[in-house]
């Protein structure tokens, strides 16, 4: 069972409604919390959970090689989040980039390599016997959505999965 406690606006109670539920059925399932709210974390506040593991989170951003390059455009082109502008010379901006991996692939010359940008950190422990996991999103990033699916891919067999997350829509999976 999946429990989402989601609002769109700050200051509505998500975190103290999420915490509550963790708290009481905690004794009767395997619970586990996720804070989805990855730019701004806080159910850590309320439950003071022991930290006991971390993961970066990456994504993959183009690295382009000058020296093949040809400069044809067609990676800027391609790129659909305007991340790469050809004038005179590549010009790109990794903090925009969704990591989809469409440049390097459809570079005619393979004049384009990926390396991994962090973008945000995934922590885990535990807090009086609830299982606990935040996504923490880098100051200055845009890109919450990979962070969200690290964090959610910790959820895995637990019988309660709450989750906290900034949303229009409130979601009660059974
Ligand atoms: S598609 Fe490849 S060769 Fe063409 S401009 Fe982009 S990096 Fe250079
Ligand atoms: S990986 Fe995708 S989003 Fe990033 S620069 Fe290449 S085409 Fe654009």
């Amino acid at each position: 069972m999946i429990i989402s406690v989601a609002s769109g606006k700050g200051g509505t109670g998500k975190t103290m409604v999420a915490t509550s539920l963790a708290l009481s059925l905690k004794d009767s399932h395997k619970v586990v919390l996720l804070d989805c709210d990855v730019e701004e974390p806080n159910d850590h506040i309320l439950l003071k959970p022991n930290i006991t593991g971390s993961e970066p989170v990456n994504l993959p951003v183009p690295r382009v090689m000058e020296d093949i390059c040809t400069r044809c455009g067609k990676c800027a082109e391609i790129c659909a989040y305007h991340v790469i502008a050809v004038l005179g010379h590549l010009l790109t901006f990794p903090q925009l980039c969704h990591g989809c991996g469409a440049c390097s692939y459809l570079c005619p010359e393979k004049a384009i390599s990926e390396e991994p940008r962090q973008t945000g950190v995934v922590e885990w422990g535990h807090a009086d016997g609830i299982g606990f996991v935040r996504g923490i999103l880098n100051v200055g990033e845009a890109m919450a959505p990979p962070v969200i699916r690290k964090v959610k891919e910790y959820a895995n067999g637990s019988s309660v999965v709450m989750e906290r997350r900034k949303d229009a829509n409130l979601r009660l999976q059974v």
